[in-house]
Order: C-alpha cells, then structure tokens, then sequence
C-alpha cells in the first residue's frame, strides 16, 4: 500500500472528503496521517480521523502559533492526545525563521515543550523546519526522540545529519520539480529513511504543481523515487510501508 504521512484535509479545502478517502482507496493510499498543528484546526482534524478507518492523525502547535500559544493551551491539547487513539505523533512542530526571524526564542520555546509533550505521550514526532536547519538539528540532538522531517528540502549533509540521530525524511511533490536538487539527495539515500507525504493541499507534484494537491498524488512521488533509485516501484511501495509501520506504529 501506499502510504500519506503528512496532509492537511478540512472541509474548507476539499469539498467532499468521502469521494477523496474513496479514491485515495482505489489508487492504494491507505494510510493517512492528516497533521493538525492550528488552534482553530486541530478539532476538525480529529473529526476526520474519527470518521475514517484509514486517516490518522499528528497534533502540536506549529512555529507560526508561537506568538498565540498559552499555557492553557498546551494543557488542552494535552487531553485531547490522551483521548484519542488516532493519535499517533506530535507535529508538525519546529522552527520556521523564513515567516518570522523575530520571535526565535518564543518558537524554542514552545518547540521544546511539544518535544516534552512527545516524551511524555511516548510519541514520535513530525518536524517542521524552515530556513532552521542548525538549531532544528541542535534541538533534536539533545533529546531522544524519533520522527519524521516533514518536507525535507536540505543537501545531503543535512539529510546525513538528521539520519544520523534517528530521524527519517518526508519526500513529497518537490522531488518532482524540474531542477529538484532533492534528485541527487535521494539517489544516495537508503530507503530505510525515507517516508513518502504529499502535504495536501499545497505543493503538488509534477505535472499538477500549482494546482491543489490530495494524497491520491502519492503513487507519483513513489514513482519518482523508484525512478531516482533506479528500481521498481513495489520496492519503493513495500519498504516506506514497513518505514511507516516501524515509526508509527501502524
Ligand atoms: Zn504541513
């Protein structure tokens, strides 16, 4: 099966998500993991995967809610993780210096009480890093935890540095951008630490860039890697499966 680890569904941006679930089953998307990471979304996140066998769900606050966060906050999303076996990673978290420089020590901050979260709640985690790559890496290396870099876009050294600490790389449609250097990146790779997402609805592959994206596009990225690799694609399909299986759990 093919495998979603990282999209963003709500009723806001897909019209009728019992045709989208039903069409990610006949292309094989039979995993999603939906990542509700905004005040104002994350309990519609956990409507859908409540409704939907095969949709999971990744809950933390993300670096552009840095400034809006409380306490409080952080204490509801709290019991919601409890509460809910959907719930199988804490993200997308991180830093995110390209929307906003000015608040660095505010986005540490919360960053490391979503990894307290993730030890306390014995879960892996989603990361979010824009234009952070050195105190992402810093952070991550004081603790013991394992995840996922979701839309990881670095050079090899940087894909060698976090594989190196136990963390696995969300490819998704950029790989299929003319001119990608994540071409060369993931022809070195070894599939062991790779994860395929599509972070619907944005960023979605070749031929389709610009357009709204769907996990139905995950063959297309799986295609690609098997391409870069040079090597079937069942390959590609059965090793991110067990990649996934061993991460999350599921
Ligand atoms: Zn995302």
């Amino acid at each position: 099966m093919y495998i979603d680890t990282h999209c963003h569904i709500s009723k806001e941006e897909y019209s009728n998500i019992d045709k989208l679930i039903e069409e990610c089953n006949l292309k094989n998307v039979r995993k999603i993991i939906i990542s509700g990471c905004e005040l104002n979304n994350i309990d519609e996140a956990i409507e859908i995967s409540n409704k939907y066998e095969t949709v999971y769900l990744s809950l933390g606050y993300h670096p552009n809610e840095a400034n809006k966060i409380t306490d409080i906050d952080i204490e509801n999303l709290k019991n919601k993780i409890k509460k809910n076996k959907k719930v199988i990673a804490i993200g997308e978290i991180g830093l995110d210096y390209y929307w906003s420089k000015d608040n660095k020590e505010r986005q540490k901050k919360l960053f490391n009480s979503m990894l307290d979260l993730a030890e306390e709640c014995k879960l892996p985690i989603v990361i979010h890093s824009r234009d952070a790559f050195q105190d992402t890496y810093d952070i991550l290396k004081e603790r013991n935890l394992e995840g996922v870099i979701h839309c990881f876009s670095g050079n090899l050294e940087n894909a060698k540095m976090y594989t190196s600490i136990g963390y696995k790389l969300g490819i998704g449609g950029v790989l299929t951008f003319k001119n990608s250097k994540l071409k060369d990146v993931i022809k070195s790779l070894d599939l062991k630490h790779i994860v395929t997402e599509t972070d619907s609805p944005y960023l979605a592959p070749e031929p389709y860039r610009g357009k709204q994206n769907s996990p139905i596009n995950i063959p297309i990225i799986a295609e690609e890697i098997a391409k870069q690799k040079n090597i079937d694609i069942k390959e590609v399909e059965r090793k991110i499966e067990n990649n996934v299986k061993e991460l999350f759990q599921i």
